[in-house]
C-alpha cells in the first residue's frame, strides 16, 4: 500500500524587542547567566507583569503578513506545568482567545503553488534554558519571559520537503517584517513538527506524534523522513500508533519517546488574573498596516515593473530576505539595477553555492559589491576581469580597488595601443575580413575574439567591436 505523511508545523519565534514581554529586563543575547532578569521574570511571589505594547505591535505585523484575521478582543492565559527552568510553574500564554487567526501563506514546491493554512498565532513568554555540565544541571534564567510568538499551521504539508519550504518562507516573511531576526544558531527560530501517516486517498487523519525543539532546517527534514518511515513500518506490522511527544535526537540520528501526548485540558488553562484582557482598535491595527515595511510580493512587483527584472530575478531575490538587503544596498551606490541583480544571481550566487555559505556570511560589504561593478561600468576592467574580483574579493575580503592595483588590472582603452593589435589581427586572418565584407555579419565576433585573447581579455570589448567596424568599412 502507498503511504502519505500529514505534517502540521508549530513554530516559534523569538521577537527582537528590546525588553522582554512581561519586564523591563533586556533581551541581549549571550549575556552573563542570570544579569537580564528581576522579581517578575524570576518568578517571584507579588511581582507583577506588565504586557511590552511593542510586542503586541510585532505579534500584529506577522498576523497581517500571514493573512491573518486579528483579534480586537484578545487575552493572556497562564498554562500550569511544572519544570526548572519555569520558576512561576506556569507559562503566560494564550488559550482560546489568541492575537491572530485563520491566516495563510502561499509557498512554491517543484514549481507548484501551494497555500498552507494558519490556524493562529498566539503571544508567549519562552521559558528559562537549562544547561546540563558534568557536575550538575544549571539553570539561566536569561531567556525566561523572552517575547515568542508561536505560529500554528493547519495539517496541510505532504512532505518533509514541503514543511521546510514552509519553514523557510515563515523565516523569510518575518525578517521582511522585521519582528524577528530569526537567528536559526540562537534559537530565536524553533520547530514542532506533527507527524501522521495514512494510505493515500484516504480523508481521515491517523494519530500524529509531535516531534519537538527543531532547530534547523536539516533536522527538520530529518526527523520528519525518519519519523515517516517509522510510523509506516508500525503500521505495517499491524502496530498501532500512539499519540506522543518525541524528541529528535541529532548525533544518534533517531528520535526518542519523551512522553505520552498531552492534551490541552491537562494544563489548566486559565486566564491570568494579573492582566487585562487586550483591546486592540481598528485605528491600533490600521497603523500597524499603514506601518509595514515591504513585504517580498510588493518589492518582486517594483523590480519587475520599475527596475524591468525578469520575473525569474525578482522571484530569487525576494525569496532570501538577506540577499535582497543586500542587493538593494548595492543600489545605494550603484545606478543599475539590471546588471547589479545580473551579478547577484549569478556570478555571487555561484560562489555562495559552491561553498555552501550564506550571503550574510560574505567576507566584503555591499557597498565593495557597488564599488566592483562601478569599475566596469566605467570600463576600467572588463567584466571578465570584474569576475576574477569578485572571487578574489570572496576569498580575502579586500576591496576591488586593492585587488586591482595590486594586480596591475586595468582595461585596454587607449585606442591607439588597440589599434595596431587590431591591424596585426586582421592582417593575420584575411579570410575572416573577407567573410565580413561580404556580409557575413557573424565572422565579427570571430575577429572581436582573436582580439581579446591577443590582449588576455584586457581590451573593453565594446570599442575593440566600434574600431572592428570602422575598420572592416574600409
Ligand atoms: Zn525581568
Amino acid at each position: 500500500m502507498k503511504y502519505e505523511v500529514v505534517i502540521g508545523l508549530e513554530i516559534h519565534a523569538e521577537l527582537s524587542t528590546e525588553s522582554k514581554v512581561f519586564c523591563g529586563c533586556a533581551t541581549t543575547f549571550g549575556a552573563e547567566p542570570n544579569t537580564n532578569v528581576c522579581p517578575v521574570c524570576l518568578g517571584m511571589p507579588g511581582a507583577l507583569p506588565v504586557l511590552n505594547k511593542k510586542a503586541v505591535e510585532y505579534i500584529v505585523r506577522a498576523g497581517l503578513a500571514l493573512n491573518c484575521e486579528i483579534a480586537n478582543y484578545s487575552k493572556m492565559d497562564r498554562k500550569n506545568y511544572f519544570y526548572p527552568d519555569l520558576p512561576k510553574a506556569y507559562q503566560i500564554s494564550q488559550f482560546d482567545l489568541p492575537f491572530c487567526k485563520a491566516g495563510y501563506l502561499d509557498i512554491e514546491v517543484d514549481g507548484l503553488m501551494r497555500r498552507i493554512g494558519i490556524t493562529r498565532i498566539h503571544l508567549e513568554e519562552d521559558a528559562g534554558k537549562l544547561v546540563h555540565t558534568p557536575g550538575g544541571t544549571l539553570v539561566d534564567y536569561n531567556r525566561s519571559s523572552m517575547p515568542l510568538i508561536e505560529i500554528v499551521s493547519e495539517p496541510d504539508m505532504r512532505s518533509a520537503k514541503e514543511a521546510v519550504e514552509y519553514a523557510k518562507a515563515i523565516r523569510n516573511i518575518l525578517l521582511y517584517a522585521k519582528v524577528s531576526n530569526c537567528k536559526m544558531q540562537e534559537g530565536v527560530l524553533r520547530f514542532d513538527a506533527n507527524v501522521s501517516v495514512r494510505p493515500k486517498g484516504s480523508q481521515t487523519y491517523g494519530t500524529r506524534t509531535e516531534i519537538k525543539n527543531l532547530s534547523s532546517f536539516k533536522m527538520l527534514q530529518k526527523a520528519i523522513d525518519y519519523e515517516y518511515q517509522r510510523q509506516v513500518s508500525m503500521v505495517e506490522k499491524g502496530e498501532e500508533i500512539h499519540q506522543q511527544t518525541l524528541r529528535w535526537n541529532e548525533t544518534g540520528n533517531c528520535i526518542i519517546a519523551l512522553r505520552s501526548k498531552e492534551d490541552a485540558h491537562d494544563y489548566r488553562y486559565f486566564p491570568d488574573p494579573d492582566l487585562l484582557p487586550v483591546i486592540l482598535s481598528d485605528e491600533f491595527i490600521e497603523d500597524v498596516k499603514h506601518k509595514m515595511p515591504q513585504m517580498p510580493d510588493e518589492k518582486k512587483k517594483m523590480y519587475i515593473e520599475e527596475f524591468q527584472l525578469s520575473e525569474y530575478d525578482a522571484q530569487v531575490l525576494t525569496a532570501n530576505s538577506e540577499l535582497c538587503a543586500f542587493y538593494e544596498e548595492i543600489l545605494q551606490d550603484y545606478d543599475e539595477p539590471k546588471t547589479a541583480a545580473n551579478w547577484v544571481n549569478v556570478e555571487l550566487m555561484a560562489l555562495l553555492n559552491q561553498n555552501d555559505m550564506l550571503v550574510e556570511e560574505l567576507a566584503f560589504s555591499a557597498g565593495n559589491m557597488a564599488q566592483l561593478l562601478k569599475n566596469i561600468q566605467s570600463g576600467k576592467i572588463s567584466g571578465k576581469m570584474g569576475k576574477g574580483v569578485l572571487s578574489e574579493m570572496f576569498e580575502t575580503g579586500k576591496s576591488p580597488e586593492e585587488i586591482i592595483s595590486a594586480k596591475g588590472l586595468s582595461q585596454i582603452s587607449d585606442t591607439a595601443e588597440l589599434e595596431k593589435i587590431i591591424d596585426k589581427v586582421l592582417a593575420e586572418n584575411p579570410a575572416s575580413v573577407a567573410d565580413y565584407q561580404a556580409g557575413k555579419e557573424k565572422a565579427i565576433g570571430f575577429l572581436v575574439g582573436q582580439v581579446m585573447k591577443a590582449t588576455k581579455g584586457a581590451a573593453n570589448p565594446q570599442s575593440v567591436n566600434e574600431i572592428l567596424r570602422e575598420k572592416l568599412k574600409k
